[in-house]
């Protein structure tokens, strides 16, 4: 039953709970929503139920009575560990359910291999799944949830960071089947050694009826084989004593590797070696990625290229609403569902409760099905037949100050809708990974004390990869500060909704009233600066301003020594307009271990004006910070209560190999071919005749240039890129927009390919040596012009 009376004591048996929430953020139906108050190193879970409260929701699992509350108010069960609460109960859920339950885990390949079992058995099995990769301690209890009676297989992701995860994540689970993908070898955090993050994953196995483990460790009763013929691929497979012969629709290793497990995994579910082949053969690739593109007419547009279902938009929608700002329309553009054949239940109302729930505004729904249940959408609902049929309706003026979600199945093409909305038309682009943003940051995290603030640098918009998203991002992932260089950045990161603190590095500062509206902390580095700020906060009516001490320790650049400090301090204790927040200093040697003696003379100094400036304000927590990047890696005894993380944060190693193994490059600068051509040997390419070809040549234009930010020094085969795994030296010089590359040498080129000039594939730091110059600079070259295109894995 559901409506009690808030006030009215009810017992939680009273209560249909249907909605199990971790993140307050999540929330779609109060009514119906369990909230566990878990506490993780982003935050502790009683801190939100007063917000949840007001919304609405009155049943909590808690590990104490939260401040204010008392047990009228709402249902409150008490335990020692809402986690484990939530975990027991979701072993217990799924015990409940005699059906085959397939576990995945694996380094690389679970989520396609999870999507994949997926397509081959929606057709005519219920099946549940984890949603995206929800495969954490938490995760996996959410995804064991969504079983329901109906439901008539379950496949669930399992991903683990640290030794004992395994265990719980078995416990809970119980698979029937063990599926285990390519083990990387690479060790990560948390483990240490790859041996014992083996073992800790084959304890999935433990009590398995079956089990199906990489190639490489053992095939067990299946045997295959893997013919290309003009750009076919075939793969005959042998499963006990029958053989069939399936068409893949990819190339690459990994994807044979994961289809043979599938091909396997099916096998073992007691399907039969011609039924796998007939199903394998429509498989499609799977694309978790979630991109934030800027669109047309103050639009932004969040294009998530994951399959289309329920679970899944309501995932993208919890991302959306965390990305909106005021004056924004809600809009969604949805294809048709994929979803199972049979028995599911009214996917239409719940999709309507859905972007109720949401706040959509406005919805375009694409494909027959959306169609023939017009009538059963929301009122204000526009629908189209096709994609193409959209496309013909409506044009870029069609979209205005909207942030758009767009989401479509993979047969309905939606990369032509986005190209429609998007802002800049630019074929090259720069890509940036925000799940290696989070990655590098919890790296440098785990290397500190917990209880050290992380600061995050995000000046020259992000080295480069561009503020908003690198704010969001860093903002949900707990970081203490963000600092930017110009006072215009922040006030342009609180324009975008950033609500964390913000301190301004570089405060030349015009308009004190806006640094004051935008809260923005300024830097203090010269005592006239610091007396026109007290001056313009008593002004404004301004009390307790936070600021930012500088300390000169050796860099020489900016900020105060030890002798000016006392004028400071006088300054300062004379008033209560502007009080001291934190005092820090900046290395300028911190990687390189030949000046380690230097870099300890700026400790000690900074240690100096610590003491003077501390004792002077004993009533105050005044924060104190030195390390940057290659200072936490170095120095970590030297943190102080804040550590300055930048270039770290975007991927790049500035100390050595062992010190920073496991970051995860950021950014990648791509673009593609747009016209090729085959000239004979002696042919000259390009300006002034400077590039001369030795060989009868394939010739690809690209349009990158000089004011993309693309040096001209990489011209004339100093610098080669990446198309389709063959590395391409430019010829000639670069032009201003445009520069050209010889591809003689990359089997199947064609126009439209994507050549990568720094990246995944290719470390920035290539280019930077060739350059002599250092990473830093590459990154924060690239021109504005270049697209931004943010994306989650
Ligand atoms: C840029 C900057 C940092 C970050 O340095 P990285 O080497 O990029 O980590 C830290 N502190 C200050 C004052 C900076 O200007």
């Amino acid at each position: 039953m559901i409506g009690i009376a808030p006030s009215q004591p009810a017992s939680l048996t009273d209560w249909s709970v249907s909605e199990f929430l971790t993140d307050s953020r999540a929330l779609i139906a109060p009514d119906k929503a369990l909230f566990f108050a878990i506490t993780t190193p982003l935050g502790d879970g009683h801190d939100y139920v007063r917000q949840l409260f007001d919304k609405g929701v009155r049943n909590f699992v808690v590990s104490k009575m939260p401040d204010g509350f008392s047990s009228n108010d709402a249902n409150f069960l008490i335990v020692s560990s809402p986690l484990d609460a939530l975990q027991t109960y979701a072993a217990y859920h799924r015990s409940r359910f005699d059906i085959p339950v397939v576990a995945i885990t694996g380094s690389r390949g679970k989520t396609t291999v999870k999507e994949w079992l997926y397509q081959t058995l929606r057709t005519d099995r219920v099946v549940a799944r984890s949603p995206r990769s929800y495969n954490s301690q938490i995760g996996v209890p959410l995804s064991l949830l969504t079983i329901s009676p109906q439901t008539q297989i379950a496949i669930i992701e399992a991903g683990i960071s640290q030794p004992g995860e395994m265990e719980r994540l078995e416990r809970m689970i119980r698979p029937t089947v063990a599926v285990v993908t390519l083990v990387g070898s690479a060790h990560s955090e948390g483990f240490e050694s790859f041996e014992e993050k083996k073992r800790e994953k084959f304890k999935l196995l433990t009590n398995a009826s079956s089990t199906v483990l990489p190639l490489s460790e053992n095939a067990g009763e299946f045997s295959h084989s893997i013919d290309t013929n003009d750009g076919r691929t075939v793969m005959t497979f042998t499963i006990g004593s029958n053989t069939a012969s399936v068409e893949i629709p990819f190339s690459s290793p990994v994807s044979f590797e994961n289809v043979t497990t599938v091909i396997r995994t099916l096998g073992t579910l007691g399907l039969s070696a011609s039924d796998i082949a007939s199903r394998v053969a429509d498989l499609k690739k799977v694309d978790t990625r979630l991109e934030v593109i800027e669109g047309v007419n103050d639009s932004l547009l969040i294009h998530d290229k994951f399959t289309a279902d329920l679970s899944s938009l309501a995932l993208a929608l919890d991302f959306m609403s965390r990305r909106h700002t005021a004056g924004l329309k809600r809009t969604v553009v949805l294809s048709d569902f994929t979803q199972s054949n049979c028995g599911e239940d009214d996917v239409y109302a719940e999709l309507c409760e859905l972007l109720a729930a949401r706040g959509i505004e406005r919805f375009i729904g694409v494909g027959p099905e959306m169609m023939a249940n017009k009538n059963r959408l929301p009122l204000a609902a526009t629908v189209f037949e096709s994609t193409d049929e959209m496309l013909s309706a409506l044009g870029e003026d069609d979209f205005n100050s909207e942030l758009i979600l767009l989401k479509g199945a993979p047969e309905f093409d939606f990369q032509r809708v986005k190209e429609l909305i998007e802002a800049r038309q630019h074929e090259t682009t720069l890509e940036i990974n925000l799940d290696a943003v989070v990655d590098n940051f919890n790296l440098f995290r785990s290397k500190v004390r917990p209880t050290t603030g992380v600061v995050c640098m995000i000046k020259a918009g992000g080295y480069g990869a561009g503020s908003h998203e690198l704010a969001r991002t860093l903002q949900s992932q707990g970081a203490a500060y963000l600092a930017v260089a110009v006072h215009d950045e922040g006030a342009d990161l609180r324009h975008a909704g950033i609500t964390m603190p913000i301190m301004v590095m570089n405060p030349k500062v015009d308009n004190f009233k806006s640094l004051f509206h935008y809260r923005l902390e300024p830097e203090i580095y010269s005592i006239d600066f610091l007396r026109r700020l007290i001056r313009e906060a008593e002004r404004n009516g301004i009390h307790d301003y936070p600021v930012h001490i500088k300390i000169d320790s050796g860099m020489h650049r900016l900020g105060f020594t030890l002798e000016s400090l006392p004028e400071v301090v006088e300054t300062l204790r004379s008033q209560s307009f502007v009080v001291p927040r934190s005092i820090f200093s900046h290395l300028c040697c911190a990687d390189e271990p030949a000046n380690d003696e230097y870099t300890q003379s700026q400790f000690d100094y900074f240690d100096r004006c610590c003491d003077l400036l501390l004792s002077a304000f004993p009533e105050r927590k005044i924060l104190r910070h030195i390390l940057n990047s290659s200072g936490i890696c170095r120095f970590p005894e030297r943190q102080y209560d804040m550590v300055r993380l930048g270039i770290g944060l975007y991927g790049i190693k500035t100390v050595g190999e062992e010190l920073q193994a496991g970051l995860r490059p950021v950014s990648t600068l791509l673009t593609s071919i747009i016209s090729l051509k085959t000239w004979e040997e002696g042919t000259t390419i390009g300006y002034n005749r400077r590039g001369t070809l030795t060989r009868r040549s394939v010739i690809a234009t690209v349009p990158i240039g000089y004011a993309d930010g693309l040096n001209r020094h990489l011209g004339y085969g100093n610098a080669s890129f990446m198309v389709r795994d063959t590395l391409c030296p430019t010829v000639g010089s670069i032009c201003m927009d445009a520069c050209m590359l010889d591809v003689t040498d990359v089997p199947g080129v064609r126009v439209g390919d994507r050549v990568e000039i720094f990246g995944a594939n290719r470390p920035v730091e290539i280019l930077s040596d060739t350059l002599e110059t250092i990473p830093y600079e590459i990154l924060t070259s690239i021109s504005q012009r270049v697209k931004r295109v943010y994306y989650r894995e």
